[in-house]
């Protein structure tokens, strides 16, 4: 008997017969003498409509007060789920019950609509548990230490299921979605892209920040630090397969090298439409003024990614940063009043239509050249690069979001990434 979470995001859980299905599967494991904990995502569709409505009557919710009602109103999209998918289990006849994050509480800290989990009591769900019942607890959703609900952030469910897996030490968490694993890339924007039975975890994160929206981020960061086993599978196989087909099916994400697996330099490509990117023009070429133009765009709560200088003419150099889509038009202002004045700058130059295009490897650490072959790929398909940051395991760069099609397409040939003819099952779900 193992304890296990299963995590169903908003595809898996999108009618009453797709939770049916679920419950069915859950059920499978229960039978074969295992202890289920079950953390569904909002049917699919339902956050963004319930964002929608909220922005319908506040179009600028910004204020911490305003960003509380917006939590409030995303988070019931998990609560109907857990409800409806105890429901499915009971007709099961299994025992299952429902908790809200702010019943089990998953304890967050007070960042409206990007919250992290601080701590998470297992009391109740090991009684339950304990008593022979499914517990099914909401994704997504918590609450602050002054009993406000909160949200984790567009794609949190994947890491309200990691993070209850490490809470309860579980002997793994296996994340269903509407694809049967990890591709090299998006298997919606290359149909070659190749599922990876396995991912390091340095891979799966450096894939996840830099834009593959399979797994958020923070998830993987949980998987990471509590070392949380965790499978991404498909939730579209019958769900009366052989158990054990299905607990090796999809992707593992590993934490040890695995010497015998050869190791491709590239294992995927991601990409990122979520960002804009802004130059400063004409600004004086003298010490200081990286932070004179940063500290009054990091003082106004705006992360910022890529970034370069150019050489200086005649003492005056061109500052170019990216910053997320929804940060632009503050980032603008921030720096029209305040950067402009003060630092003598000439002029402001945006562009909301790019995208950042990256390789992710741990191979290229030890083989040179990599790089070279991402640009000359490229340059052969005539995109010019803007912008470019590397790491020793990834190269990104920023490009014209009307390429990135092309771009992600050339790159998986250019390394060897295609499967040859065989399209990715379930990539049109
Ligand atoms: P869920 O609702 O189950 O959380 P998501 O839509 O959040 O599902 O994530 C699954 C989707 O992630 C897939 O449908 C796929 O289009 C997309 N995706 C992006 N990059 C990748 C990748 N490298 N491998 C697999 N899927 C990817
Ligand atoms: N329902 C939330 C969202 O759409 C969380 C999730 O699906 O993981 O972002
Ligand atoms: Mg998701």
């Amino acid at each position: 008997m193992a304890l296990i979470v299963h995590k169903y995001g908003g595809t898996s859980m999108g009618s009453t017969e797709r939770i049916r299905s679920v419950a069915q599967r859950v059920a499978k494991w229960v039978r074969a003498g295992h202890q289920l904990v079950v953390v569904p995502s909002a049917m699919s569709g339902e956050t963004n409509r319930l964002l929608g409505l909220a922005k319908e009557l506040l179009p600028q919710a910004s204020t911490p007060e305003a960003m509380r009602e917006l939590d409030a109103v995303a988070a019931t999209g998990e609560q109907v789920s857990v409800g409806l998918l105890a429901l499915a289990l009971q007709a099961q006849g299994l025992q299952a019950v429902s908790y809200g994050g702010w019943q089990v509480p998953i304890a967050t800290d007070a960042s409206y609509t990007k919250a992290r989990i601080r701590s998470i009591d297992d009391t109740r769900i090991r009684a339950d548990l304990d008593a022979g019942k499914v517990v099914v607890i909401t994704g997504f959703q918590g609450i602050d230490e002054h009993g406000n609900v909160t949200t984790l952030g567009r794609g949190g469910s994947d890491t309200s299921a990691v993070a209850v897996a490490a809470a309860l030490k579980a002997s793994e968490c296996l994340i269903y979605t509407d694809v049967d694993g990890v591709y090299t890339t998006d298997p919606r924007i290359v149909p070659e892209a190749r599922r990876l039975p396995a991912i390091s975890f340095e891979e799966m994160l450096e894939m996840a920040s830099l834009g593959s929206k399979v797994l958020q981020i923070r998830s993987v960061e949980f998987a990471g630090k509590y070392r949380v086993p965790t499978r991404v599978l498909s939730s579209f196989t019958p769900w009366d397969i052989p158990l054990e087909q299905e607990a090796r099916s999809g992707t593992l994400i590993t934490f040890e090298e695995d010497e015998k697996m050869e190791q491709a330099v590239v294992a995927g490509i991601a990409f990122n439409r979520d960002e804009a990117k802004i130059s400063v023009i004409g600004v004086p070429d003298k010490p200081g003024i990286a932070a004179m133009i940063l500290g009054p765009v990091a003082d106004a709560n705006i992360d910022v990614d890529v970034i370069i200088q150019n050489l200086s003419h005649d003492g005056r150099t061109d500052f170019s940063f990216t910053v997320h889509r929804n940060d632009y038009q503050r980032a603008l202002d921030v720096l029209r009043t305040q950067v402009l004045p003060a630092t003598g700058a000439t002029e402001l130059q945006g562009d909301a239509r790019i995208c950042k295009v990256s390789i992710v490897g741990i191979g290229m650490k030890s083989h040179a050249g990599v790089a070279a072959r991402m640009f000359r790929t490229l340059s052969e398909e005539a995109i010019n690069i803007q912008m470019i940051t590397t790491s020793e395991i990834k190269t990104s760069v920023v490009i014209d979001e009307k390429y990135m099609e092309l771009a992600v397409r050339a790159l998986h040939r250019a390394f060897d990434l295609d499967h040859a003819g065989e399209a990715a099952p379930g990539a049109a779900a």
